[in-house]
């Protein structure tokens, strides 16, 4: 995977809110220099100062969401060098009471400002979610602490 700092918003929604999911078990996106075997690929060329580079843009999952628009707004993202993303509502983890982003993202790869990509593990705890008035509500810092 290349390392782009990712898009300003969710590529599907549009959302800001929770952690930037680049891949899950059953979903995920990723930008490649080469095509990826098993999956979806789109090649993206993107021309600088007279020379060509080749990217893959390149999914699994998303039967539902993946429309010829999204894939266009994708390769809009690469051609500009950020990395696409999906949020926690699109990627199912979400506050079962509330339905905003829970603090901690389990089974996750997300990715940070910066460009980094971290795995989120599963735990047998819940965290919490970041909406202030529902009562699974926790402040929850750690991910400051890893940016
Ligand atoms: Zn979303
Ligand atoms: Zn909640």
């Amino acid at each position: 995977m290349l390392k782009l700092t990712p898009g300003k918003t969710c590529i599907f929604c549009g959302e800001t809110k929770g952690q930037k999911i680049v891949a899950q078990k059953i979903r995920g996106m990723m930008v490649t220099k080469e095509r990826n075997n098993g999956i979806k690929n789109h090649r993206i060329e993107i021309t600088k100062g007279g020379q060509t580079e080749i990217y893959y843009f390149s999914y699994w999952g998303f039967e539902d969401k993946m429309s010829s628009e999204i894939i266009d707004r994708a390769k809009q993202l690469i051609q500009n060098l950020k990395h696409p993303w999906f949020c926690q509502k699109c990627g199912k983890r979400i506050c079962s009471i509330c339905g905003e982003p829970i603090n901690y993202p389990v089974g996750s790869d997300i990715i940070f400002e910066s460009g980094c990509t971290t795995h989120i593990p599963i735990i047998p705890a819940d965290l919490g979610c970041i909406n202030q008035k529902c009562k699974k509500y926790r402040k929850f810092d750690w991910f400051k602490s890893k940016i």
